[in-house]
């Protein structure tokens, strides 16, 4: 097969070449100190790649300030722009940004306009060598996929193959694709399918793997373990990106340990025991011992989540030492759970869709997140979503049942499914709000929980 090397900046994505790291500002791009700073602390930390939300021409001016800035700071990082909506913007960022992120579903308003400045971006991007990420997302296709294919894998696949298709149209090579979703099925799914037409293609172009949404904390890093590794394992990706709702920071560690558990692009984990008595669950025994409770989740969520995904598997009891002593039951028990959960086998508690925050967010995200678990955590079978900006947001929780979403500063809309129940509620009361509707909707059985 012909793998396709992407240069963006000083980083090489695909073929042989190293999985490469990736972050995203959460900083407003417009202010151009807090981002620059933050750019610096994510490049000394180990991004490889940083994006920057450009949603408009004035985000573009200061992507441009804010990466000379860098370069005169010596940090080389190269710098990649989130374009949404604006096709103009995009082309406009190609100027400036070592790599464009577009998302098919909204890059314009029809197809035909969609192809002329698909064409026109590309035509920029050979003249700067900048790249573009061609960012397909679960819930935010196009209309014209939907009524065809469906708010599917599938669906993701053949928006991204039109596209990769009017790439080569274009005699345009240095594109790299991702498919993400926040359930973990349809993302591994979606890129399955999409591998699969590379191998009939005879060309693979990189691939950009994440877990939309993932949330936060232990949730957040073992789910995004689970969905990556199940791909890694299978030789397939090659750029990483751990969305998690905290600090942009704190996920360079997490997504570095799992590209280096991966630096060979195979699964190097020896399947243990599995038993089954009759008709009872195939249960993995594994053991495990390691220096600190992160590199266990991580390393335990990379070995087991892709069995459990793919049904290799549907339990495991896990013997654990952290740091030389045994792991406390309760410990082993919450990431088991965690664990099933992630690998969509067993829900124990509510499924979570959290964006990570950028630049579009006008509130703290990270407060209001952990605020909603707290008072939703009864709620078992809910998919409950938290996200930054009425922009994107709608369109990225795919799977919500609920969502609260910010909608300029200190107003929040509170959505069921994809409709906007109640607007412009004051931040201090949204919550309230949220709750008050699931339960109002459970009395009328409007909704009941569903799972998986
Ligand atoms: S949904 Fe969240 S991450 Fe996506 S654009 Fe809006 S604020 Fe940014």
């Amino acid at each position: 097969m012909n793998k396709i090397i992407v240069k963006a900046g000083n980083v090489t994505f695909g073929g042989d070449n190293p999985i490469v790291v990736q972050t995203m500002c959460n900083t407003p791009t417009q202010d151009i100190d807090a981002s620059f700073e933050q750019c610096m602390r994510l490049s000394k930390a180990g991004a490889q790649l940083i994006r920057l939300t450009t949603q408009g021409m004035k985000e573009v001016a200061a992507l441009k300030i804010i990466k000379e800035r860098l370069r005169d700071a010596g940090i080389e990082t190269p710098l990649s722009a989130d374009v949404h909506f604006t096709s103009d913007v995009a082309i406009a960022a190609a100027e400036v940004a070592d790599k464009v992120r577009i998302n098919p579903g909204n890059f314009a308003r029809d197809h035909e306009t969609a192809r002329e400045q698909f064409r026109r971006l590309t035509e920029v991007c050979r003249e700067r060598n900048c790249a573009i990420r061609i960012g397909v997302n679960h819930g935010s296709l196009g209309e014209r996929i939907i009524d065809k294919y469906g708010d599917s894998p599938l669906g993701m696949k053949e928006s991204a193959l039109e596209w990769i298709n009017m790439a080569q149209e274009f005699n345009f090579d240095q594109i790299i694709v991702s498919l993400k979703a926040s359930n973990t099925r349809v993302m591994t799914d979606a890129y399955r399918l999409l591998y699969k037409e590379f191998e009939s293609m005879g060309v693979a172009y990189p691939l950009h793997l994440g877990v939309t949404e993932a949330g936060n904390g232990e949730s957040g890093r073992i789910k995004s373990a689970v969905g990556l590794a199940t791909l890694l394992s299978d030789g397939i990706g090659d750029t990483i990106r751990v969305s998690l709702t905290e600090d942009p920071q704190k996920e360079i560690p997490v997504a570095s340990y799992i590209a280096s558990y991966f630096s060979d692009r195979k699964r190097n984990f020896i399947i243990p025991n599995i038993y089954r008595k009759g008709s009872d669950p195939a249960v993995i025994e594994a053991s495990y011992s390691e220096p600190d409770w992160q590199s266990f989740i991580l390393r335990a969520a990379c070995d087991l989540g892709p069995l459990m995904l793919d049904n290799i598997a549907d339990d495991v009891t896990l013997k654990v030492t952290i740091g030389g002593s045994a792991a406390k039951d309760e410990d082993i028990s919450r990431f088991r759970d965690e664990l099933l959960q992630a690998s969509r086998r067993k829900f124990t508690k509510p499924e979570y869709i959290a964006c990570p925050g950028c630049g579009r967010t006008l509130f703290d995200l990270e407060t209001v997140f952990e605020e909603v678990k707290k008072r939703t955590s009864h709620l078992k079978g809910y998919n409950i979503a938290v996200m930054g900006c009425v922009v994107n947001g709608p369109g990225e929780m795919a799977d919500a049942d609920y969502g609260y979403v910010g909608e300029g500063r200190n107003k929040v809309s509170i959505y069921r499914g994809k409709t906007p129940v109640y607007r412009s509620v004051p931040q201090d009361e949204a919550i309230d709000k949220l709750l008050s509707l699931i339960e109002e909707d459970a009395r009328n059985k409007v909704f009941r929980p569903r799972l998986g």
